[in-house]
């Protein structure tokens, strides 16, 4: 059986190989217990997920505050959005991995800071009957995290302004294809706007939607 650390550097490969999240961009993280101490591997900041090692993968406690700044230098620092993947995994139980992407089309929604309306019932995917984008924050900080918490209630995805996207699921294959998700939504999202204002799903079939949903995805 594959590893986890094998799995976090697989689907970190993935952000480059689907084009999700080019060059170093994005990371990837998946919630674990090491030594019967709860917390998370993540991705190591700043490095080409091609050349990626097992030992490169960190983990991280999920009780445990951080500062990076004093280890700089002395080894390979966790992604500088450890942040937010601590605080996805404290606040959502349900979370047990995590993809972030500046893919292409979710992040051109995501500079104009605006939430996507149910103009696609496939909106419900992410949990809600429309896809929030979080406010802006500097990348790696507190204040991003929690622009992020408050985006993703009741939530498993949100659009970062002028950044990317947030996904999480049950494992890293179900958190990437929600982003994957995502980036197709924001696509289509984008060609629907040319053609000037959509018809806007109503609250009442968003609602019957997020319930049929439910029994959808089998596999
Ligand atoms: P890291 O290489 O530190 O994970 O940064 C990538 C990124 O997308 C920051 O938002
Ligand atoms: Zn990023």
């Amino acid at each position: 059986m594959q590893n986890l650390k094998e799995e976090v550097i697989e689907f970190a490969q993935k952000l480059n190989s689907t084009n999700l999240s080019p060059l170093r961009s994005g990371n990837v993280s998946v919630r674990t217990t090491i030594n019967n101490t709860e917390g998370f591997l993540i991705t190591p900041s700043g490095i080409k997920y091609e050349l990626l090692k097992e030992t490169d993968v960190v983990f991280l406690e999920l009780n445990k505050e951080y500062d990076f700044l004093k280890i700089f230098n002395s080894g390979l620092n966790p992604s500088s959005e450890w942040r937010f993947h601590q605080d996805i995994y404290l606040k959502k139980k349900e979370a047990k991995a995590i993809v972030h992407a500046h893919s292409p089309h979710a992040t051109a929604v995501s500079a104009h800071g605006k939430s996507i309306p149910a103009f696609h019932y496939m909106i419900a995917l992410a949990g809600g009957d429309d896809i929030k984008c979080s406010e802006y924050a500097t990348f790696g900080t507190k204040e991003l995290s929690q622009n992020i918490i408050k985006a993703l209630e009741k939530r498993k995805a949100c659009l970062m302004s002028n950044h990317g996207q947030v996904a999480f699921g049950q494992n890293l294959k179900q958190a990437f294809e929600l982003a994957e998700e995502v980036e197709n939504i924001c696509h289509q999202y984008i060609n629907t706007i040319k053609l000037g204002e959509p018809k806007i799903l109503s609250f009442t079939e968003m609602q019957k939607i997020l319930e049929k949903i439910k029994s959808y995805k089998k596999g």
